[in-house]
């Protein structure tokens, strides 16, 4: 049996992820264009922003937070706690600047920062400990995919976090990403038949952790006015990680409307 929860499909989750795309004076714009339009998000109550900031512009775009209902997050953060670490970023600054979420395994980081997915599987842990809700975010390649390896590839991202999860009691929301990495930033999306064995299957996965409640499945990948149309036609699926098409406040904006 298809293991779906009315609570947790109620609410629909719109994350940008600004990537390295926006500078201070366009984060600006974005403000000022959301301004203009701060009545906006009232008709909204089920439908929830958050905005993956790059760690430059965290403490920037969390000034403007108080004036908007969106969820503050990050993309990436430390397995480090404290320490001589240059160039890290902790997750114990992300708790003093209120930060909801993070998130950890994005393809990107994995592709050029080398980051392993034991590495990755420890940030989730970190996170979780610190009362931020990671988003694990997995996928396969064009050629795992034409290899008919998709399946082995996510569940091999996801075995050692579903080990831990299996005694795993907090509250914290846990969100995995489907991110095909030949969907992002291309505009070649997966097939509905595709998404629809990738999510059956990812559900079935996750619906044997004590916790599988609080966790939410998200795609990610080329999502924009165009394309969300037929993801949205997946009822796993509880949220979306938006990349290019986020960043200008209008092409968010018609994305959170449909
Ligand atoms: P994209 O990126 O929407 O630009 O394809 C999505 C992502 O990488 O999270």
């Amino acid at each position: 049996m298809k293991y779906l929860d009315q609570e947790k499909m109620a609410i629909k989750y719109y994350f940008a992820n600004w990537k390295m795309y926006q500078s201070f004076a366009s984060i600006k714009n974005f403000l000022k264009e959301y301004e203009k339009n701060s009545n906006w998000q009232s008709g909204f109550a089920n439908k929830i922003i958050g905005i993956a900031a790059s760690y430059e512009h965290l403490y920037y775009v969390q000034s403007f937070y108080k004036k908007t209902p969106f969820l503050l997050g990050a993309q990436d953060c430390s397995h480090f706690i404290t320490g001589p670490y240059t160039g890290q970023f902790s997750i114990q600054s992300l708790v003093e600047m209120k930060a909801s979420f993070c998130i950890v395994g994005h393809s990107e980081v994995r592709k050029f920062l080398g980051q392993s997915n034991e590495l990755i599987v420890l940030k989730f842990k970190l996170l979780l400990a610190a009362n931020i809700s990671p988003i694990f975010s997995i996928g396969e390649s064009l050629v795992q995919k034409n290899e008919g390896m998709t399946l082995q590839v996510l569940f091999d991202q996801l075995e050692p976090l579903l080990n831990f999860l299996q005694s795993y009691h907090g509250a914290v929301k846990i969100f995995i990403a489907y991110e095909p990495i030949y969907a992002i930033g291309t505009g070649i999306v997966p097939s509905e038949n595709d998404l629809k064995k990738i999510f059956y299957f990812l559900n079935n996965l996750i619906k044997e952790v004590p916790v599988a409640k609080n966790v939410m499945f998200l795609y990610g990948g080329s999502v924009s006015a165009q394309t969300i149309l037929q993801f949205q036609k997946i009822e796993e699926i509880s949220g979306f990680l938006i990349g290019k098409a986020s960043i200008d406040f209008q092409e968010l904006k018609k994305i959170v409307e449909l």
